[in-house]
């Protein structure tokens, strides 16, 4: 019978969500192929797919710890290029249903950066791991409602290569 297993994992969109799905999947599958229809600009640059990329983010301490479980060094790395590491209820304010939070540091460190920033730099470390795919052209997925895919949707992803980024941006 033909065998018609692949060891290859396909992730819709470079943003967040499709990077740190692409990191995950690179423990099991030989191959993943990242499919982005936006070209990823430079660390630091906003782009179209990511409208809200030009508003205030900030990441919690959970996803902090997660990003460094996924990538050692994670924190230390953002930190040396600019973003700033600080307590989240120490050093910010907080007010939840008009109510102020009193400041006191708890010891879980959050960090601030741009949305444009962070996802930069885990584009970049997903963009090093062994078997992940990176191409020069964007493409855009189609099919999900069961029409085939376009013959880009396939085969290109939009990240740049690692060595195209620049490692100190605006953070
Ligand atoms: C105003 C605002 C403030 C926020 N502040 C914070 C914050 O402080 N901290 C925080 O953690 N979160 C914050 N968020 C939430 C955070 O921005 C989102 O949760 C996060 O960006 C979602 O990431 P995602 O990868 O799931 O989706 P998206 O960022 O929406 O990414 C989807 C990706 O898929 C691509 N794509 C779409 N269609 C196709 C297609 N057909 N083919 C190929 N590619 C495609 C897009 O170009 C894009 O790259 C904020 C959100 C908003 C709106």
């Amino acid at each position: 019978m033909h065998d018609t297993s692949s060891n290859q994992a396909v992730v819709l969109g470079a943003s967040m969500a499709g990077l740190l799905a692409a990191r995950v999947l690179s423990e099991r599958f030989d191959r993943v192929v990242v499919i982005e229809r936006d070209t990823l600009p430079p660390i630091g640059e906003n782009r179209r797919g990511v409208p809200q990329g030009r508003h205030l983010h900030g990441l919690h301490p959970r996803g902090r710890e997660i990003l460094d479980e996924l990538f050692p060094g994670f924190t230390a790395s953002l930190t040396a290029s600019g973003a700033v590491r600080c307590d989240v209820l120490g050093d910010m304010r907080w007010q939840l249903s008009g109510h102020q939070l009193r400041q006191a540091d708890i010891g879980l460190p959050a960090l601030l950066a741009s949305r444009p920033f962070l996802e930069g730099h885990v584009r970049a470390m997903v963009q090093r791991l062994p078997g992940v795919r990176s191409g020069s052209r964007p493409a855009c997925a189609t099919g999900t409602n069961g029409s085939p895919p376009s013959r880009a949707a396939c085969w290109s992803s939009a990240m740049p290569s690692a060595r195209s980024t620049r490692s100190t941006d605006r953070a």
